[in-house]
């Protein structure tokens, strides 16, 4: 193969011909145990018969009618799920085809809403650093990986970015983790106030961080000082929950366990499972009635918003969820992981945390646990645990990290709500084979 825009330009990956439970096999008839769902997406593992049943009939009664002309009945019974499961006052859904795009929209309607409002004046965003939000234009500004915004960086609109509430590396130790949440939180109401709040559109953040950092979740109180801050300066809170929503932290929408509202809320990868392309933003009836009332129309779009055949597989999806229980079990099985998690690698050498909500756990690897000194990037690390658990039959997400110099390489873990407990035992250990033989090879 000679396709130079291959994922990391690798041309020897295997070749991926049938899923079967959590488990994909390759052209050779090989196994892989998929502990992260791909990249948090396969949520209900790779045949959902309910899932696979629901596309076939979809496809064959009808592929695709573009939503300018017409609306689809499972279009509005998933919409309506969905507005129904969300907290607070998110009403009105808006279909597209992945978490890049729904960030889009989201930034657009939020400025959207401000310029019908008569507060066109608002032009910035705040996020975090640590944070992933896409790899658009739009997500990427907002984004704060800075290896993956560096060759575009001229291109972005300016954004500011204040620091992620990650206890692990950046509590004092003379602070609680809640004065931590806290003060990190505040940076949001200096930040502001330096910009001048009535120029901010929004801040946006993922309710528990996912590629960039690895599963980290903020302090308590963390959520709520930020959307107190929201409100005080009349600033719009977009959470992106496109990782860590969907059940993967054992509730529908992982902003529930932080109760607080917000704003406008963006959703993918576990929404389709990875049966078909989808993401989705959920706004309040505010936002959306402003435009309404207003110039009527939001000025975006995109072809395949509201696909006929993603709408009848995700509306599957949600039914699997409920039909199965499967959200009471994504927080057993969520606990069970960590605990096994614990046992296996808490007194490795070169393991420094292992953390999560759910089923969205990671592993953070560190060169020295008492500074918690990273390894050095050079090490490829990542690279290299990710090449060795393949040949283990392992997929994990391993990521370096080169955030502000500081997280060490992390491993992230979204497995299937399916999984059972002997098979957590089976990626634990296949897991700890392929971190320990990468480890002591550096040595
Ligand atoms: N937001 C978050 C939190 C993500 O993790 C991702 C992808 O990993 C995105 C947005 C972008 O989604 P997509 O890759 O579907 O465009």
């Amino acid at each position: 193969m000679n396709n130079i825009f291959q994922r990391h330009c690798h041309s020897n990956l295997p070749i991926a011909v049938k899923g079967d439970g959590i488990y994909l096999y390759d052209k050779l008839g090989k196994a892989y145990l998929d502990a992260s769902g791909g990249a948090a997406v396969s949520c209900l593992g790779h045949s959902h018969p309910d899932v696979r049943a629901a596309l076939h009939r979809q496809i064959d009664q009808l592929a695709y009618a573009h939503t300018g002309f017409f609306n689809t009945d499972n279009a509005l019974e998933l919409a309506e799920k969905l507005t129904q499961a969300a907290p607070g006052n998110l009403n009105h859904v808006y279909f597209v085809s992945g978490g890049s795009e729904a960030i889009e929209s989201a930034l657009k309607l939020a400025r959207q809403y401000f310029v019908e409002k008569g507060e066109s004046q608002r032009t910035q965003f705040v996020s975090r650093k640590q944070s992933y939000h896409g790899n658009t234009l739009g997500a990427l500004a907002v984004g704060g990986n800075e290896l993956r915004r560096a060759p575009f960086a001229p291109l972005l609109m300016p954004t500011e970015h204040i620091s992620a509430c990650f206890a692990y590396h950046n509590k004092l130790e003379s602070e609680s983790y809640f004065d931590y949440g806290q003060r990190t939180a505040n940076e949001l109401e200096t930040r502001l106030l330096e910009m001048g709040p009535d120029t901010v559109i929004a801040f946006i953040a993922e309710p528990v961080v996912g590629a960039t950092a690895g599963a980290v979740t903020a302090e308590e109180g963390y959520f709520k000082r930020i959307r107190e801050i929201c409100d005080q300066y009349g600033v719009l809170l977009i959470l992106d929950e496109v990782m860590c929503g969907m059940g993967r932290t054992g509730t529908l929408f992982a902003h529930e366990q932080e109760d607080i509202h917000a704003d406008i809320v963006t959703i993918a990868k576990g929404l389709g499972a990875g049966y078909q392309p989808i993401g989705a933003m959920i706004a309040t009836s505010e936002i959306h009635n402003t435009i309404s009332q207003g110039s009527g129309f939001f000025q975006h779009g995109h072809t395949y918003m509201g696909h006929a055949t993603a709408m009848a597989g995700s509306l599957a999806v949600l039914n699997a969820f409920e039909k199965e229980a499967l959200l009471p079990r994504v927080q057993e099985a969520g606990d069970i992981l960590q605990t096994r998690l614990s046992e296996r690698f808490t007194d490795h050498p070169f393991v420094g945390d292992i953390r999560g909500r759910g089923l969205f756990r990671a592993v953070e690897l560190i060169a020295d646990k008492d500074t918690k000194r990273p390894f050095s990037t050079a090490s490829n690390l990542h690279t290299q645990i990710k090449e060795r658990a393949m040949d283990l039959g392992l997929i994990c997400y391993p990521m370096s990290g080169t955030i502000d110099g500081k997280n060490g390489h992390h491993i992230l873990l979204a497995p299937p709500f399916i999984i059972s407990n002997t098979q957590i035992d089976e990626l634990t250990e296949k897991l700890f084979e392929s971190v320990d033989s990468v480890t002591q090879s550096l040595f």
